[in-house]
Formats: structure tokens, C-alpha cells, sequence
């Protein structure tokens, strides 16, 4: 039998099929092992056949293989599909579909060995002290973990293993994250929850976008059609944006479905989510559950793939393949026949038009459950509050509304966008700014641990104790960050218990979901975060919503930042009054007349949408044209010029050819220069026919740059 083998070397100069000899029986997808020039390397089954065009002396063997395929038809194809797609060498793709740990060898065992005592009598020998104390332990004990035993005594436990003294037994060890969460039951579905269901389940069309507005109760939509999916005999794919979400969803998933869902993610021990992707390879786990990569999870006979907060950015892939989440959905749900349903209260305009243009069923549920009124938003000037003489970043309205919701005993979630204690650290007699040496960015004071650190790459900094530029000592700081505003809080408020949430305090696999646990559990009565705490926490006692300045994100440097701004709002006012008492939301900016921030207020998604793809089509952004941007990155600034010279001389020939296409091409600095150390140039054009793309693809992938990396991203939702 001749295999067609591609190894798993991500290398375009290898990126090709090699045909192999089998002499064990293997399907398609089987990972594989054999031998490559001079080394030994893992490789993937993509096509079994009965001849080679090569001649059977020149084939080399496969040395064995695992005894199942762990790419389903599907996968291969899905995977063939990508790489073709987004011109990246096949072996890139096909680990799209594997847990990384299966690759690198690095997975923890599934199963573990125990060591005991065998049966029968035994008298170490009087000088052999280390058995005889290794004994008296396993009497003691009955059994012990054989690694841990091995540390204990060493030799003396491969020696009596040896004699048969001892005998050792291995057990597999069922790895669950998230063991103890638990979540509600299900609910009775309201009357717009069930029509909802049901159109999505007769629409013809294979997608649906779920309008909803927070606290709709979309959540138990998804999961009334997973169930659906489930007892028609089918499997479910449920996507999040964020792992901080994942434990509440899956405390509900598990509350309603056991250990069918299983969690796919990066934040699980390498062994978790090798065993929790086994279990959906197998069929004992039929619901996949996680963030984007969760989409290339290896079930089979798919019924539904549900896209919660579709919006999110976080659905496109910032590594090669850069791919877009919904596309690969799509693609499965084509090859599935099954329904995509994606979710949000604040649909990207580029989704919203699909569906407002019938190639999406719209399904609007703009009500929360049981009719409960959304927060009102007050806006607050904050011009009016400087000149006030009100330097803090709490406005007067703020600060009374705060007092309020803690003397009735209630919660509140600030918003601000920025982590630290301050922005940036400059020297007030010369105007230096602290900068990073790595990456063209400002520095940022942390004050709990005194020093500066770069948000880009995470280089700390000693703080200065006087300018290196002018060696003045009048440092002052700019910008007001998660950490200033909780310490100035609680300087308010000192009765208050005040919790934090941003990048620096959710380190580790669950660092997110203690914070929020801790808060849900109202161990803490204000909650201060960045976008982290905007996303769909269902927080009961959450009374107030602060967001402390409106205006960060609207004047980011992205023809996205309109609509970003508008989801950050609508997203962290949706945490207010979801149960008993009505919320209210303060809105602080120095920007009140913006239209973005009035629609946000009114909730008026719709006005919000009318405008904004006005203002799309009238600049030609996207939807109505695509962005694309070539990076060229390289540590050394004279291979990456060289590199760009090159890259823009072959796509000048793509522009020369096809200029109609082309709405502005050029050729520039990105705006951040330099990040960990490698400088950064890019090719930015807007084309208004997709064919080009190919091309474009084409000209950057025809030749390789030694220690330069060139990519394409199609609207980059970041272009720093
Ligand atoms: P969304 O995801 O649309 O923001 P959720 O799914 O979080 O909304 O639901 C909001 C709240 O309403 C949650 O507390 C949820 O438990 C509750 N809820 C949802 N459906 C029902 C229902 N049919 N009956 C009663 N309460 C419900
Ligand atoms: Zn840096």
C-alpha cells in the first residue's frame, strides 16, 4: 500500500506530498511516523492508493502509526481548503485540528503508574537499606505514584520491579477541567426564545444572526438548539470569544448536558486538552466548546455551530493562517448541511448587512427577558467637570451614584480601557517621554510593583528616579489606568471592597474566573476592569455601570473604531440591571455630542448601523472595499527595507495590471515602528475586487526573505 504523506515541517520548501510504503494497514489521517533524509519525523496520511509514480525501490517505509486517524475526511479537506486559501504551506494547517501537545510530544500521560506491593513474601537483604525502607513505605501507603516512588528510593524500585516484588499497574486518569463548576438548570422558553428556535431551525438559509439585545436571553437559545442537535443524534460546536467566559458557559453546559461538552482551550493543562479533544475525536463528548480554535474541533455529523458575541475580534486568527472564524464555520457547515447561528447585541456592520440583505436570517429579540427596561445611560461632560476643578476620574455625578448603589448594598463594574496606573510617565521640564527599547510605544507606571512596564511585550522597567534626557526630577504621569482608579477609590470609598480585572491580575489557567467568582459571589462591591469586564457576565447585584472614558477607543487610529467603541458601550452597559432593581449607566467623556456615544445611550443599534454603513460607503471601508496590508517584519532594519523593496516591487506589477481594483496602495512605517525588537513596515492598499487578492497572495509568497517574515492580513482588526 503507497501512503501520500506531508511532514509536519512548516517549511514551504518541504510543503510538498510524499508517497511512502505501508506495510500495516492505515486510513487517511493517520499521523505517521518516517523517516525524512537523515531524521526521523512525524508526518499525516492525506491519501492512501495502490501505485506510485515513483518506482517502488526508491519509497521508503513508514515506521508505524498511531491506530487511529486523528483527521476525519472532513479535516483533511477543511484543512486543504485553508492552506490553499490563505497560501500557507498544508502542515500549518493540518495542526490547526490537533491539540499542540500531540505534536510536540509534550502531553502529559493520559495514564499513570502505580506501584504496589506483589504478592508473596520477600527479605530485602540486610545491606540493601534503600528497598527495605521502600517496603516498609508501600506497606504503609498500599500504593504510590511511580514517579513519585522513583524520587523516594530510586534504583531500589527498579530493582525489586525487576524481581517482581513489587508490581506496577497503569491506570488511566480522567482529566476534567472545570470539575466542580456547576451552573442553573434550564429555563422555560419565553415566547420570542421559541420562535427564535424555531426559525432558525426552518429558515432555509444556512446562517442566522441572533439580534439581541443584552440580557435577551440568547444564551438559552444556543442552548435549546444544541440540545436539539444532540437528541437528533448530531454533535454542536459552541464558540465564545473570550476564555474568561468559557467557565460560566460550561458551568451552564455541564448543569444541562454532563460530560457530553467538553472544553477546548488554551488556558488547560496540555494534558486536560489532549484528553478533552480526545473525547470529541471518540464520540463520548459530542459538544465542543471554546474559543476560535474550538471551530476545528474533531467531531463528526455536526448539527449546529453556534458563534456567540460574533462581533468579537478575537474570531480572526493573528497567527498564520490567518484565518476568519466564521469562513471555516461555514465551510463546515456546508459539508455538515448544518446551521450556523451567530449571536451578539451588537453585530458587526459587516454582519448585520449580510443579514439585513437576506443571505443571513435575521432574528431580532429586542427585549430582555420578562420585559425587564435596559439601564439608562446618563452621558457626563467631562469638559464641564475640569473646569469644574475636578481633576479625578470620577465625575460628581459618578461619585454620588456610586455612594448610592454601596448604601443600598448593591455592586458595581467600572469600565476603563487602560491597564497601570497611569498611561505614560514624561518629564515635565523637557517633555521626555519613558519609552520602551523594544517596541516604538510609551511606557506605562505600575505602582503596585514600582516599575514601567511595556504593553506590547511586557519588558519591565526600573522607575525612573530622575529624566534621562535632561536629568530633571519633575516626572509626572499622564493618563489614569485600572490601578490608579482603584487605588483612588478606594480613598473614596474606604469601606469598599474593590476587586480588579485586567491583564495583570488574571494570570494563570483560571486567574479570570476566580476574579469573577469572587465578585459573583459578592465578595467584592465594585469591580474595576478593562474591556475583560464588558463581556456577557451576568452579574444579578450589578446596579452601576461607570465607564470612565468613552473616548479612548473612538480615536483609535482603525476605520473600526466607531462601531468598537459602540459594542464597548452597549457590552459593559448590558452588566447593569439584569435582575431586580433597574440599572443606570454613567458615561463619561469629553466628547458628549458624538453620535456614536448617542446612539450607544439610546441603545439604537439600528440608528447606530444606518449611519455607520453610510459612512463606510461614502469612504469606501469595508464592507464596500477590503484592506489589505502586508506586513514586513525583521530584526535587522536593512534585510527588512530590502525585503519590503522587494515585496512592493512585485505587488506594484499586481497594482500596474489591475489599477481599477485598487482604491490606495502604498507603501509605509506601521504606525507602531518597532515591537519586541523588529522593525515593522507595511504595505497598505484597499482593493475593491477580491480576484486581486490571489495575486496579492501570490506576489508575496513567490519568494522567501532569510530572517524577514512577510504576511498578508485582510482587514486587520488591529493596525497598529
Ligand atoms: P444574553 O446572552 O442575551 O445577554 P442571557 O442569556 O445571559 O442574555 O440571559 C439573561 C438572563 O435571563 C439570565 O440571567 C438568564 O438566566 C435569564 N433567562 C434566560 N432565559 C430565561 C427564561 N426563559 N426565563 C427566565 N429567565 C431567563
Ligand atoms: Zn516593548
Amino acid at each position: 500500500m503507497i501512503c501520500e504523506v506531508i511532514v509536519d515541517i512548516a517549511h514551504s520548501e518541504v510543503d510538498k506530498i510524499f508517497d511512502y510504503v505501508c506495510d500495516f494497514p492505515v486510513e487517511a489521517g493517520t499521523r505517521v511516523t518516517v523517516p525524512f533524509g537523515r531524521t526521523t519525523v512525524t508526518g499525516f496520511v492525506m491519501r492512501v492508493k495502490e501505485h506510485s509514480e515513483y518506482p517502488s525501490e526508491k519509497l521508503r517505509k513508514i515506521y508505524r502509526g498511531d491506530d487511529y486517524p486523528a483527521l476525519n475526511t472532513e479535516c483533511l479537506a477543511l484543512s486543504r481548503k485553508i492552506a490553499e486559501r490563505y497560501r500557507c504551506p498544508l502542515a500549518l494547517t493540518l495542526r490547526l485540528f490537533l491539540p499542540s501537545e500531540m505534536r510536540t510530544g509534550k502531553v502529559a500521560e493520559r495514564y499513570r503508574s502505580y506501584i504496589r506491593i506483589a504478592d508473596g513474601a520477600y527479605e530485602p537483604p540486610a545491606r540493601a537499606a534503600a528497598q527495605t525502607a521502600l517496603l516498609a513505605y508501600l506497606d504503609e501507603k498500599g500504593e504510590e505514584e511511580a514517579p513519585v516512588l522513583r524520587e523516594k528510593f530510586g534504583g531500589a524500585v527498579s530493582a525489586l520491579l525487576k524481581k517482581g516484588v513489587l508490581a506496577e499497574e497503569k491506570r488511566q486518569i480522567l482529566r476534567d477541567p472545570y470539575r466542580g463548576v456547576t451552573g442553573g438548570g434550564a429555563h422555560t422558553l419565553t415566547p420570542a426564545q421559541r420562535a427564535a428556535v424555531e426559525r432558525v431551525s426552518s429558515t432555509p438559509k444556512t446562517v442566522t444572526l441572533l439580534h439581541g439585545v443584552t440580557g435577551s436571553g440568547k444564551t438559552e437559545i444556543y442552548l435549546t438548539l444544541i440540545a436539539n442537535a444532540l437528541a437528533a443524534g448530531k454533535t454542536a460546536i459552541f464558540l465564545v470569544p473570550e476564555i474568561s467566559l468559557t467557565p460560566q458557559m460550561l458551568a451552564q453546559l455541564r448543569a444541562r448536558f454532563g460530560s457530553s461538552a467538553a472544553i477546548l482551550h488554551s488556558g488547560l493543562s496540555a494534558g486536560e486538552r489532549f484528553d478533552e479533544w480526545q473525547r470529541l475525536r471518540a464520540g463520548t463528548a459530542r459538544i465542543a466548546i471554546g474559543a476560535r480554535s474550538a471551530v476545528f474541533a474533531p467531531v463528526e455529523n455536526i448539527g449546529v455551530i453556534v458563534i456567540d458575541e460574533e462581533h468579537d475580534g478575537s474570531y480572526s486568527s493573528e497567527t498564520s493562517p490567518r484565518y476568519d472564524t466564521f469562513d471555516v464555520a461555514a465551510f463546515r457547515a456546508r459539508y455538515n448541511k448544518c446551521k450556523v447561528v451567530l449571536g451578539s447585541a451588537t453585530p458587526a456592520a459587516e454582519t448585520y448587512r449580510r443579514a439585513v440583505g437576506g443571505e443571513f436570517e435575521l432574528v431580532s429579540l429586542p427585549d430582555r427577558i420578562n420585559a425587564r427596561p435596559m439601564p439608562e445611560v446618563r452621558i457626563v461632560d467631562m469638559r464641564r467637570e475640569v473646569r469644574r476643578g475636578n481633576p479625578s476620574p470620577f465625575s460628581a455625578v459618578l461619585r454620588e451614584k456610586l455612594g448610592a448603589c454601596l448604601d443600598a448594598g448593591n455592586q458595581a463594574i467600572l469600565f476603563l480601557n487602560r491597564r497601570g496606573y497611569s498611561q505614560t510617565v514624561i518629564c515635565r521640564d523637557c517633555g521626555y517621554v519613558a519609552k520602551c527599547e523594544n517596541c516604538d510605544v510609551s511606557l506605562t507606571y505600575h505602582s503596585e510593583e514600582n516599575c514601567l512596564k511595556c504593553h506590547y511585550c511586557g519588558t519591565r522597567y526600573k522607575m525612573l528616579p530622575a529624566c534621562p534626557s535632561c536629568g530633571g526630577v519633575h516626572l509626572g504621569y499622564v493618563g489614569t489606568g485600572t490601578q490608579k482608579v482603584a487605588a483612588e477609590l478606594k480613598k473614596l470609598y474606604p469601606a469598599a471592597r474593590i476587586l480588579r480585572m485586567d491583564m495583570d491580575t488574571t494570570g494563570g489557567k483560571e486567574g479570570h474566573y476566580q476574579i469573577l467568582r469572587r465578585f459573583s459571589e459578592r465578595e467584592a462591591d465594585i469591580l474595576v476592569g478593562t474591556q475583560m469586564v464588558a463581556k456577557g457576565h451576568d452579574f444579578p447585584a450589578v446596579t452601576l455601570v461607570g465607564i470612565l472614558d468613552a473616548d479612548m477607543s473612538l480615536h483609535f487610529p482603525d476605520y473600526r473604531s466607531g462601531e468598537r467603541t459602540f459594542q464597548l458601550v452597549t457590552q459593559v452597559a448590558g452588566r447593569s440591571g439584569r435582575a431586580g432593581e433597574t440599572g443606570e449607566v454613567v458615561l463619561q467623556t469629553y466628547d458628549p455630542d458624538n453620535y456614536i456615544l448617542r446612539f450607544a445611550a439610546k441603545y439604537d443599534y439600528t440608528g447606530f448601523y444606518e449611519h455607520e454603513i453610510g459612512m463606510r460607503a461614502a469612504m469606501a471601508f469595508p464592507p464596500f472595499a477590503k484592506i489589505v496590508r502586508v506586513m514586513v517584519c525583521g530584526a535587522d532594519e536593512r534585510e527588512t527595507v530590502a525585503a519590503l523593496k522587494d515585496t512592493y516591487g512585485r505587488l506594484q506589477s499586481v497594482y500596474a495590471a489591475h489599477a481599477e481594483s485598487f482604491l490606495f496602495f502604498n507603501r509605509m512605517h506601521a504606525p507602531v515602528k518597532r515591537i519586541q525588537n523588529k522593525f515593522r513596515y507595511q504595505v497598505l492598499m484597499r482593493i475593491t475586487d477580491e480576484s486581486v487578492l490571489k495575486e496579492i497572495y501570490d506576489a508575496v509568497s513567490a519568494e522567501k526573505h532569510k530572517n524577514v517574515l512577510v504576511y498578508v492580513e485582510e482587514n486587520p482588526s488591529n493596525l497598529s
